[in-house]
């Protein structure tokens, strides 16, 4: 049984605001009101695969931390950023952009990319999912835009 839940029409988005250094268009800063769908494979139990409250409860609560932050990529090859007093200083080429630390989420990828996104929401929401032992596939799409997205999938190992 497969069952779908778009980000859309169920309020499972974000706004943040990001900069990708090695685009020039990308290289200014720039946001984006993204949204998430998933998509769930696996063995119903009692005719029913999952509560869908709980798969969005659980993507709910992995992109708050992000929703109105600029993100911030940890590993970029084209930026360098430090955290100081409070601060978080990025540079690349001739910019340099100074933001408060509170208002940064730091993505553990080497760019702020919806690609990138889905695959960072398809590791922590496969991580949550694996206590449900029926649940055997999961996918996951990170629209930064109407229609322009990018899709993570793969099984699930209990
Ligand atoms: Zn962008």
């Amino acid at each position: 049984m497969e069952i779908h839940i778009s980000g859309g029409t169920n309020n499972i988005r974000f706004s943040a605001a990001h900069f990708i250094p090695n685009i020039e268009k990308c290289s200014r800063l720039h946001g984006h009101d993204y949204s998430v769908d998933i998509t769930l494979n696996g063995e119903m139990v009692d005719g029913v695969l999952i509560d869908y409250g709980i798969v969005k409860n659980d993507i709910r609560s992995i992109i708050e931390p992000i929703d109105h932050r600029v993100i911030v990529p940890s590993m970029d090859r084209y930026s360098t950023h430090r955290i100081e007093d409070g601060k978080c200083l990025v540079s690349f080429r001739h910019k340099e952009y100074e933001f408060p630390e509170s208002d940064v989420f730091l993505l553990d990828a080497d760019v702020s990319s919806s690609e990138n996104l889905s695959q960072y929401f398809f590791t922590m929401l496969s991580e949550k999912l694996r206590q449900h032992r029926n649940i055997k596939f999961l996918s996951v799409v990170v629209y930064e835009g109407p229609g322009q997205g990018a899709k993570s999938e793969d099984s699930i190992e209990p």
